[in-house]
């Protein structure tokens, strides 16, 4: 019995017959899409997605490599490590406080340390806009 055979016989008793889900009817109207195509002779038919050819009766091709390309760049989309540029506001705090320091380049190890430090302190203070809450302590930096 042909996918044609199965339609008429189902649907073409309609007021008696149980019509099933819509899922049901496009897969049997698929089926009998591809009887008529191959007894047609036609081999390959145009995604109704992606207007790509593929063979009658099989999946898209086109469209499971766009599916499959789309997944792996979800995979890859995750953030790589930002590249680490130089923090250079230590350096700035050195030019501006203190115009008598050598410049960052020759500075030495202490001196850039200081700053780093200094540096430091300035973005936590930022951070929490100001002095420190606590009082008990009575370190303010
Ligand atoms: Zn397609």
């Amino acid at each position: 019995m042909s996918a044609r055979d199965d339609l008429l016989d189902e649907y073409g008793h309609a007021d008696t017959a149980p019509l099933g889900t819509l899922s049901e009817l496009k897969q049997k109207l698929d089926a009998y899409r591809v009887e008529v195509l191959t007894e047609a002779g036609v081999q390959y038919e145009d995604c109704t997605v992606c207007g790509a050819a593929h063979s009658v009766g099989k999946p898209c091709g086109t469209c499971e490599f766009n599916a499959r390309m789309a997944a792996e760049a979800g995979v890859k989309a995750t953030p790589e490590a930002a590249p680490a540029t130089e923090d250079t506001f230590p350096a700035w705090l050195a030019q501006r406080f203190d115009p008598n320091s050598p410049p960052w380049d020759v500075l030495d190890h202490d001196g850039r340390t200081y700053w780093q430090h200094e540096a430091a302190a300035v973005r936590r203070a930022v951070a929490r806009g100001g002095f420190k809450n606590d009082t008990t302590t009575g370190d303010n930096t």
